[in-house]
């Protein structure tokens, strides 16, 4: 019993500000919010001003930019070997 309450206080409170951009998916830090009293929804400077219809499209362009500014992940893919020949 007790171990379950420990659990569940240990357990992140989804109302906690991350600091992270409030676009779903999106891997950088919210920084801009069109509150000026310090409220969320926190924004990166891309999901800014833009509809949030918009967003999941800027967060790919985002994802995509990050990809190619991180070339050791890109190089590890391409060493992965394909075919092992086994058989
Ligand atoms: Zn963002």
């Amino acid at each position: 019993m007790s171990r379950y309450n420990d659990a569940a206080r240990g357990a992140p409170e989804p109302e906690v500000d991350t600091g992270g951009c409030y676009a779903n998916g999106c891997p950088l830090p919210g920084a801009i919010s069109e509150s000026t009293k310090g409220g969320g929804p926190w924004l990166c400077r891309f999901h800014f001003g833009h509809e949030p219809i918009r967003w999941p499209e800027i967060t790919e362009t985002v994802r995509e930019a990050m990809r190619e500014r991180e070339p050791d992940h890109a190089r590890a893919r391409i060493s992965e070997p394909a075919d092992s020949g086994a058989f």
